[in-house]
């Protein structure tokens, strides 16, 4: 008999815990049939999204040979997957060469994800949005302070060793504190005073970690202030100009550079793949993960909007609950294919809510709410932590 064909488009931390999960559920085989997973990429490796700002910071490579990961009985296809034809159950994508193909499948799992929100081209600054744009910030701000060595104006050498970061979510607060630890090394390395280094976070709303209690926002604010990030409440950046960002209320602070950190959209790729979609271009899928009119056809992770059906709560684009779909998937498909009764989709954060932020080497604070118990860990503890969710994130071996 033919193998079934699972192909599984998209490395990031969704699909790859949908393809460990579907393997270690089915253990490769259904219905007598073996089972053959091909993991799509557009990518020749696995980029650590959840760590995009460390390279800002520090030379830190975030890109993971697929062969590196701890998954193993899966073809890989550098591809850029451009539509599904669910009639003929088939994807058309880009080959690494450029040219048109196609591939049939009889399981599918759109895990595409999500890209970093920019900002209009007319308001400057770099947007952190892949390892590249993540090395064009460390050669600036490591240009700027070479360039401030040997200033001898000390506003001009101010403003060279100044950065704000627009956004303050969690990718924010992350990079700011990694970014003012990494420039104050780079000062004592190049022998200026490190107390003029600056890092501003503007934060658009009234307080930091709006999704927990204001106690745990309190308590970020103070670390990112030990460590020298002055974080500025309900103030947003308009735009960057010659060194001059200009906030909402018409302040204006001169910076070396200003980092754009304003979240994440789903993926546009989703907008011509015939795949069909909310308003907002998230994969619309049932409480099993299933997309609708696409037999064998799921989708999880940023690409999808998931609803618990107990209590209407969406899940959010993150890491934590892309992972937990996963999961899920693998008991879903191997119910699918025996016939019984799949799992329905639980929010995650309704059995225990989790975050846990890194503000720079050994240091973090990990919130986890459950029960209605709060529990805060931070320092270095905290920050193991976040490194053992990184690498299990990424299936790192
Ligand atoms: C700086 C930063 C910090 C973050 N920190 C955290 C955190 O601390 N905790 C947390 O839970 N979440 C965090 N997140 C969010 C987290 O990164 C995302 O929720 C997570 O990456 C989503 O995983 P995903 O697999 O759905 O999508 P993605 O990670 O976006 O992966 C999508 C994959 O699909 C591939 N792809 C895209 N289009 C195609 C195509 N057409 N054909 C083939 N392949 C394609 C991409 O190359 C990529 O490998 C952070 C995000 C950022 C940017």
């Amino acid at each position: 008999m033919n193998d079934l064909t699972c192909i599984i488009i998209g490395g990031g931390h969704a699909g790859l815990a949908a393809l460990k999960a579907i393997q270690e559920k089915t253990r490769g085989k259904a219905g007598g049939r073996r089972i053959r997973f091909v993991l799509f990429d557009r990518q020749p490796w696995h980029v650590r999204k959840v760590m995009l700002f460390r390279p800002a910071a520090n030379e830190e490579d975030i890109k993971i040979p697929w062969t590196d990961l701890s998954l193993e009985d899966f073809e890989f296809v550098q591809g850029m997957v451009q539509s599904v034809d669910s009639s003929e159950k088939r994807i058309r994508y880009t080959d690494a060469q450029g040219k048109d193909a196609r591939i049939h499948y009889d399981l599918l799992v759109v895990a595409v994800g999500s890209i970093v929100r920019r900002p209009n081209s007319d308001q400057g600054g770099i947007a952190l949005t892949d390892p590249q744009a993540a090395a064009d910030i460390r050669e600036r701000w490591r240009a700027n302070m070479r360039q401030s060595v040997g200033d001898t104006n000390p506003e001009e050498r101010k403003r060279l060793m100044t950065i704000a970061v627009a956004g303050a979510g969690i990718s924010g607060i992350e990079t700011s504190a990694e970014l003012v630890l990494a420039m104050r090394k780079e000062a004592a390395a190049l022998g200026i005073d490190s107390s003029d280094v600056s890092v501003y976070l503007l934060n658009e709303k009234e307080r930091l970690f709006p999704e927990g209690p204001e106690k745990v926002g309190r308590k970020l604010e103070q670390a990112l202030s030990e460590c020298g990030v002055t974080v500025l409440h309900n103030r947003k950046v308009m735009r960057e100009e010659a060194g001059v960002v200009t906030l909402n209320n018409d302040d204006c602070l001169t910076v070396g550079l200003c980092i754009w950190t304003i979240g994440l959209i789903p993926n546009p790729v989703l907008g011509g793949m015939d795949l069909p979609l909310t308003s907002d271009g998230q994969v619309l899928v049932d409480e099993c993960y299933r997309v609708q009119g696409a037999p064998g056809v799921y989708s999880i992770g940023d690409c999808t909007r998931i609803v618990d059906p107990r209590t209407g709560k969406v899940d959010q684009m993150t890491c934590f609950e892309g992972g937990m779909q996963g999961g899920r998937l693998g008991k879903i498909v191997m119910a699918d294919l025996e016939g019984y009764p799949a799992p329905i989709h639980k929010s995650s954060r309704s059995l225990i809510d989790v975050f846990s932020i890194g503000l720079g080497q050994n240091r973090g604070l990990l919130w986890s709410r459950k029960w209605g118990l709060d529990m805060i860990i931070t320092g270095k503890i905290a920050w193991k932590l976040k490194k053992l969710a990184w690498d299990g994130a990424s299936m790192l071996r």
